[in-house]
């Protein structure tokens, strides 16, 4: 497990020396984005959305500065998630279960002031019980699917959900709420077409806030705002809207040490399988993170890291704990044992690590693994 500084901006050290990198996150750039978002959909509220451990980040971190910024709403995927995060908030913020309510769970989330997502009608009615017997009300958000078919109260559940909720008083739906598909692609039908639907449900459960959009969503524009918008990738500075420049200030940056240098002639293989044959006399380092610490094996060969601006391809294949890189763009002795490469800051953004990897920003970010140095600013 990595250990971790908490240092005051604009203070940025490397303090550990035995690291093999640092993540450093950026909370005042993190509350600069809740505050740029919460303006964006104001008179709607902003919350966050704080899963696995704030996208990679660490949910305390991040949930207490959002809090200072303001932020009372807060999504977690799972139970077990929100009995961790809990007791680290104030007794005016919510916590919210996504993924729904567990047979079984509903009187520990009860006892917990954890407020589950309701999924379907089957979960409804346990928790409608457990308000009854415990003969006072209990918080609920009701989630519809409005056309992911992932999550949520299914279309042909909801006239009998809707008699039901009318016969009731043990619980106070806090809002309703459905998730957006394809929010990221701005000219996908999909969008307007689960507008559609969530407006028909706020007819069929009136009187009722909704919360709808996530980050892609919210800049779709002030119809998708609704009362409440979950915010997640958007906050850590991903990007929300896929080919539009990233309103978004960065919020991560990764360093990871250099463990070894050497040059090896013309025809040297390097790394597992001898998937790279040097073609020339070739300058390498070796970097001490690879796919065990979330840099994934799909960069062989594809990505790059940076040194003051100069890349540094990646050479065969990704390890487990290394990487290595060709170095020959640096003049020779510029990287030793003890430097550091960027992996993401100013000149690689998580989109261009994600892309080379084949993949999306939110799996780069939540799989950067524990055992880098994080400092919080
Ligand atoms: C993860 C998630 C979000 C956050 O989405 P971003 O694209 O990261 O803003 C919002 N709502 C639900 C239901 C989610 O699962």
């Amino acid at each position: 497990m990595g250990s971790v500084t908490i240092y005051s901006e604009p203070e940025v050290r490397r303090p550990n020396a035995g690291a093999n990198g640092y993540l450093t996150v950026n909370l005042s750039a993190l509350s600069r984005n809740y505050a740029k978002l919460s303006t964006l959909v104001a008179p709607a509220q902003a919350a966050a959305v704080v899963k696995a451990e704030a996208y990679g980040l660490g949910a305390k971190n991040v949930c207490s500065a959002l809090y200072a910024s303001g932020c009372r709403n807060f999504f977690v995927a799972q139970f077990e998630e929100a009995v961790k995060l809990r007791p680290c908030l104030s007794a005016d913020a919510k916590v919210f279960v996504l993924n729904g309510l567990q047979p079984g769970n509903e009187e520990a989330c009860a006892r917990s002031d954890i407020i589950p997502v309701v999924n379907s009608l089957e979960q409804w009615r346990r928790w409608s019980i457990t308000a009854k017997c415990r003969k006072f009300s209990l918080k609920a958000v009701l989630q519809f699917d409005t056309g992911m078919s992932r999550l949520g109260v299914p279309p042909e559940e909801r006239s009998t959900l809707a008699v039901e909720l009318a016969g009731q008083a043990g619980v106070d739906i806090i809002f309703i709420m459905s998730h957006l598909a394809s929010a990221d692609e701005h000219d996908s039908d999909q969008n307007n077409d689960q507008l559609v639907e969530m407006k028909r449900i706020s007819k069929e459960f009136p009187h009722l806030k909704i919360c709808f959009s996530n980050s892609g969503g919210i800049f779709l524009g002030k119809d998708y705002h609704a009362q409440v918008a979950r915010t997640g990738i958007a906050l850590y500075g991903g990007l929300p809207i896929i080919g539009k420049p990233n309103p978004m200030e960065p919020v991560v940056a990764l360093d990871v040490a250099v463990i070894q240098t050497r040059t090896v002639p013309v025809g040297a293989k390097i790394g597992y399988n001898g998937t790279h044959i040097a073609a020339r006399e070739t300058r390498l380092a070796t970097i001490a993170a690879g796919y065990a610490d979330g840099l994934p094996r799909s960069l062989s060969g594809r990505g790059a890291v940076y040194y003051e601006g100069r890349r540094l391809p990646i050479v065969g294949r990704v390890s487990m704990d290394s990487i290595t890189i060709d170095i020959t763009a640096l003049s020779e002795g510029t990287l030793s044992l003890g430097s550091v490469v960027e992996v993401l800051g100013p000149h690689q953004a998580l989109e261009d690590l994600a892309r080379d990897a084949g993949t999306i920003s939110y799996e780069i970010l939540t799989g950067l693994g524990n055992r880098y140095h994080r400092q919080y600013r």
